[in-house]
């Protein structure tokens, strides 16, 4: 059980517990992977639960959890398991989201989101090549996944984890930024995320601050509404300011959410003024 702000979502059901579950494996490899020992290893490798659809559904509702996450690894690898709970779960009105790295094809990726409520969507660099080498993977299908999510009505958030020296180009970072904002829009939350040394890229230092503050500037000044720093606990960014009157709406002390001014429709308590998300839960 986690805070809903850790997956990250920070404009779904702020403060709620989120029932996380994952299995063993993934469909990329990415060097840098933070949960490598899971997320790289094979069924038999791991400790695993049986936790059937039904079973893990009754758990959410007897302990009153509203939402589950399919997280960790990647749900699109345990996709007929994510997609026959978040079914389920649906039918007992809980919220469904997954975590992902949205490296699919546009059927099954659809066919997820009339499901799935939710999603947090990494975007490992706005490069192909980046993809090829570092991921086993490519962009041009988690780009299409993010079109899908909006376009099949998922409420959708997007993270970068920019890693020195390998995606911290400011030029690509720019171009992440006016993709989204031309084809997801402004409202979109953008979460860059502070690089750790893990796996494969343990050679590296973390993400100096300045690096994703410049990223946050960035991205502010071209638009974007609601821009946040992960894993820079303390940093400014990690609350919520409404893009009408400036006020902090979701106040945040690293994934504890200590005020929230926002009603179950979306508005700014204090302007009235719409602030994006699904607030109703
Ligand atoms: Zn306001």
């Amino acid at each position: 059980m986690d805070p809903v702000e850790k997956k990250p979502f920070f404009h779904y059901h702020p403060g709620a517990r989120i029932l996380s579950v994952a299995t063993a494996g993934c469909n990329m490899h990415c060097r840098n992977c933070q949960n490598w020992q899971i997320s790289q290893a094979n069924p038999e490798e791991t400790d695993a639960y049986a936790l059937p659809p039904s079973r893990l559904v009754e758990l959410a509702a007897s302990k009153a959890i509203p939402l589950v996450a399919y997280t960790y690894t990647e749900p699109i690898a345990y996709y007929e398991y994510t997609f026959e709970t978040a079914a389920l779960a649906r039918r007992r009105g809980l919220g469904n989201a997954i975590v992902s790295a949205g490296y699919a094809n546009d059927g099954p990726i659809r066919a997820l989101f009339k499901v799935v409520d939710a999603a947090t969507i990494d975007v490992k660099a706005f490069d192909d090549g980046f993809y090829r080498e570092v991921c086993d993977g490519g962009l041009r299908p988690v780009l299409n996944t993010l079109v899908a999510a909006r376009e099949e009505g998922a409420w959708l958030e997007v993270s970068n984890l920019v890693i020195p020296g390998m995606n911290d180009d400011p030029a690509l970072i720019r171009k992440l930024i006016r993709w989204m904002k031309r084809n997801l829009g402004e409202d979109t939350p953008l979460h860059f995320l502070r690089f750790v040394p893990h796996y494969r890229l343990r050679n590296l230092p973390p993400t100096p601050v300045s690096t994703l503050e410049t990223a946050w500037k960035t991205a502010l000044d071209e638009g974007m509404k609601y821009v946040y720093l992960g894993n820079v606990p303390g940093h400014p960014s990690e609350s919520t300011r409404c893009p009408h009157c400036g006020r902090i709406v979701i106040k945040r002390a690293g994934y504890r959410v200590q005020e929230v001014h926002v009603d179950a429709n979306g508005k700014c308590a204090f302007c009235g003024g719409k602030i994006a998300g699904v607030f109703q839960k």
